[in-house]
């Protein structure tokens, strides 16, 4: 059993949700009133056990002893653990490739997305012919995090069922509608489920609210995207389960105001009650103008997920790289068709979405965090494991610097990633 003391000053908007009656305890901290609001108590030192974060209260009062090791990782501010529900690879590796060893890809991935704060993700595949799902699906178990890399919650299947209009990306080929047997249609396609986290499908398409309902029926998250759908069609998609919507403003109607098309949902007053939409964000600076990122997180706080949608040239490095068939040149933060200034998809890494949407917005840094963490992890339903700091959760956080670089990154209390400077 590992034990984990980590001396830093955890950021007040993600601490415990239970303030702590710090006038006496197991830590240094200077005596003062207790926080008169869960959100704006702090805690010096988080208490890890057995991959868990402890109520250090309890610990101190129950054991009177100190954990046994502590890390000074010179960061200043603890965050939960990222996860991004949408990246399609990087670092070379393409998920949607059918090889007979994509786990090494998947492993490869998860290795190097720790460098950016990423605990755990869903590997996400684009439309491909069944075949490839096949072949792919069953290969990227759910699988725990560690110092082998983030944690796969499961896998963002995105298309084939879309809308040809709306298709960006996705190769025309191998997109399908709903045929009579819809959600029999769907497991012919996809093969078996086990592994689905995240299906993105269009729901003007014929049928798609029973595929909806059978799919939350097994607990997978349905999200909306690449679609044509007016409010209305979004609306009734809600009604039947649907809680995501992917990639917000990219590929789906622009927001037109007789008609805000899926945009609409985030301010819609015809959904369920208590009912909490999320949408995904690409907040690469490039996705998305800042004035849309604005638009969106004022009508719509906490629903704003953070996802990198990353290609595989995310961490490649500046320079000409071929990519399954299409060669791209990325240059900076960006990817383009080689020889054009065709966008060639998403290459900035969560930590970066992070910093750019603190900037762009002018969120609070808490707000920029939990866009990151807190609310996909409440997107899949995982908020008392995952996205908290709160007592009994899974100890996967980042520590970061003031400017929100990730200086180190832990998984079940155990250090997995650390900056080259915190080491010093
Ligand atoms: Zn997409």
């Amino acid at each position: 059993m590992r034990s984990v003391l980590v001396p830093i000053v955890c950021f007040p908007g993600l601490a415990p949700a239970r303030p702590v009656p710090w006038t006496s305890g197991p830590t240094h901290r200077p005596s003062r009133p207790p926080a008169p609001h869960p959100l704006e108590c702090s805690v010096e030192d988080l208490w890890v056990r057995g991959g868990r974060i402890l109520d250090p209260e309890k610990l101190f009062f129950e054991e009177r002893r100190v954990a046994d090791e502590r890390q000074d990782c010179g960061g200043r501010i603890l965050a939960p653990g990222f996860i991004d529900v949408q990246i399609n690879g990087g670092f070379g590796v393409d998920f949607s490739q059918a090889t007979e060893d994509v786990g090494s890809g998947v492993a490869l991935v998860a290795r190097r997305i720790l460098s950016h704060g990423v605990t755990s993700f869903c590997p996400t595949l684009v439309t491909s012919p069944p075949e490839v799902y096949h072949k792919v699906v069953p290969q990227i178990p759910v699988k725990s995090g560690g110092p082998h890399g983030a944690g796969v919650l499961g896998l963002h299947l995105e298309g084939p069922f879309i809308s040809r209009e709306k298709r960006g990306a996705h190769p025309e080929a191998h997109l399908r509608s709903f045929e009579a047997n819809a959600f029999q249609d769907l497991l012919a396609t996809y093969g078996p489920l086990d592994n689905v986290r995240i299906v993105t499908l269009a729901p003007e398409l014929g049928r798609s609210h029973e595929v909806i309902r059978e799919l939350t029926a097994r607990g997978i998250c349905v999200s909306l995207g690449h679609s044509v759908a007016d409010l209305r069609a979004a609306e009734d998609a809600v009604w039947s389960g649907a809680t995501f919507i992917t990639h917000l403003f990219n590929a789906m109607l622009p927001f037109h105001h007789r008609d805000p098309g899926i945009v609409g949902l985030l301010t819609s007053d015809r959904l369920p009650a208590g009912r909490c939409i999320f949408y995904g964000m690409i907040a690469d600076g490039t996705h998305t103008n800042p004035a849309a990122l604005r638009i969106a997180h004022r009508a719509h706080p906490q629903g704003l997920v953070l996802v990198t949608d990353a290609i595989p040239a995310l961490g490649l490095g500046n320079g000409r790289h071929t990519l399954g068939q299409q060669e791209v040149e990325v240059d900076g933060l960006t990817a383009y068709v080689a020889g054009t200034k065709t966008l060639s998809g998403s290459i900035a890494p969560m930590d970066v979405c992070v910093r750019h949407f603190l900037q762009a917005t002018g969120c609070s840094v808490e707000s920029a965090l939990e866009a990151a963490s807190l609310h996909p992890a409440q997107l899949l339903g995982l908020e008392k494991s995952k996205g908290t700091l709160d007592f009994g959760a899974d100890a996967d956080f980042v520590v970061l610097d003031d400017s929100l670089h990730v200086q180190a990154t832990y998984i079940s209390g155990e250090l997995v990633w650390q900056a080259e400077a915190a080491r010093q």
